[in-house]
């Protein structure tokens, strides 16, 4: 994907993330948002993803899920051919086919998403009014709703939040007089659900309720009462579409890390006035088994450098984590978007000295790279192969979203993620 300018500008930011960041405009190295689905479809049980795309789509999608298929899958690609994409077929009608066709097999579905590509955006498929269509005829069995995850709107985890931001008009209205709620938003692991959901409960808050839910019958009420904590980072639509519907948004960083995991919950219980005596007694004992398990790895990463290329909207909150608890020295961090709103409290906990740069010029940042010269590099599949060629070690950042992370009992394989890499480099060059 190319983006038009190949200007470099350093602007100035803002209170408390006043830091200059590098603006890149040019050749970027990223996945589509189609990506999203691969953990999507996994969350969400009763849902069905169907691409409106090219075959170039459906490889995508298959080569990156492949593996991963045990049953059916809950996601497909209605494939353009070339007398769709010439206007020489009514696409509608054939849309209208494959999903009457697609529901009569599989009368599970009862949450479809129509997720428009590159192609059905070129032709300007006006998949809303499909959805709305579409809806109209499998009421009230199936909701129908669409969103993009085409790669000339979307980066990579920029998939999840059009799927949510798509799902958040549709949710049920919490009522006026509905005690306050806490809203978790964003497709964490089950695992991790339930460990936070445990940790929410033991402080207090019981009205707790995660987006997306697990069923499409079981997605959360919203009104002016909820407040929603965002799990993951690249929630932008999300949080603006549930800002519209009312819903108050908790200001915090990220749940990544003994600290960070302490500071998210702190965030939800001083919005819900939890002690502080309450807090610690909930919150001591995980944090100082997640605090042990990460300095297990701080001898290996300590003072290590670190190289960020923009790729899942993780990075920021990645380079806090390895740097206040790991002691690693981030050299640059670059994210696809920066939200300085959500990304505020990661950004003010950043040394002075690391480089921050949004977008991208993949050139001028693998000269920067090569450069600086780092210890581990972490990028996208596309970069990783012709890094590791030349001698630099690189981590995968798709791993990262594919891999429980988030929470304290996971801190310490956060950690080993950024150690393996590094282990495997040191048993090569011995
Ligand atoms: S949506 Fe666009 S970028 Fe993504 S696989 Fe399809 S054609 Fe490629």
């Amino acid at each position: 994907m190319s983006v038009a300018s190949e200007k470099l500008m350093v602007s100035a930011g803002q209170g408390c993330v006043d830091r200059p960041v590098l603006k890149q405009r040019g050749q970027q190295e990223v996945f589509c948002g189609l990506t999203g689905i691969m953990w999507l479809h996994r969350k969400i049980q009763d849902a069905f993803f169907l691409i409106v795309g090219s075959r170039t789509c459906a490889h995508l999608m298959q080569s990156a899920a492949g593996v991963m298929i045990f049953a059916e899958p809950r996601f497909g690609t209605a494939i353009m051919e070339e007398r769709d994409l010439a206007g020489l077929a009514d696409m509608n009608e054939e849309l209208d086919t494959v999903v009457d066709r697609l529901l009569e097999r599989r009368p599970e579905i009862r949450l479809l998403f129509l997720v428009g590509s590159c192609p059905s955006e070129v032709i300007k498929l006006d998949l809303s009014r499909a959805a709305q269509r579409l809806s109209q005829r499998h009421s009230p069995q199936v909701r129908i709703l669409n969103y993009s995850g085409s790669g000339i709107e979307t980066t990579f985890t920029q998939g999840e939040d059009a799927c949510l931001a798509s799902l958040v008009p549709s949710l049920p209205s919490e009522p006026d007089n509905a005690p306050k709620s806490l809203l978790v938003v964003g497709a964490l692991a089950d695992v991790v659900e339930d460990q936070f959901a445990r940790l929410f409960e033991q402080l207090g808050i019981t009205h707790t309720r995660f987006l997306p839910a697990r069923l499409a019958d079981d997605m959360p009420p919203v009104g002016a009462n909820t407040h929603f904590l965002l799990a993951q980072p690249f929630l932008t639509d999300t949080a603006r579409a549930l800002e519209a519907r009312g819903a108050r948004y908790i200001q915090s960083g990220f749940p990544l890390g003994a600290e960070g995991t302490t500071e998210w919950l702190r965030a939800a219980a001083s919005c819900f006035g939890v002690p502080d005596a309450k807090f610690e007694e909930v919150v001591s004992a995980p944090r100082t088994r997640a605090r042990r398990a990460v300095q297990q790895y701080e001898e290996r990463l300590s003072a290590k450098k670190l190289f960020f290329f923009p790729d899942s909207q993780l990075e920021i909150p990645l380079a806090r984590f390895l740097g206040q608890e790991l002691g690693m020295q981030t050299l640059e961090v670059g994210t696809p978007y920066l939200n300085k709103r959500l990304m505020a409290a990661e950004l003010s906990q950043l040394p002075d000295d690391v480089v921050v740069s949004e977008g991208q010029d993949v050139d001028k940042q693998l000269d920067r790279c090569r450069d600086a010269q780092p210890d581990i590099v972490v990028c996208g599949l596309g970069l990783a192969n012709p890094l590791e060629v030349e001698g630099i070690t690189t981590k995968w950042s798709i791993e990262l979203v594919f891999t429980p992370i988030q929470g304290f009992e996971q801190a310490g394989d956060l950690a080993e993620l950024f150690a393996r890499p590094l282990n495997r480099r040191t048993r090569l060059e011995v």
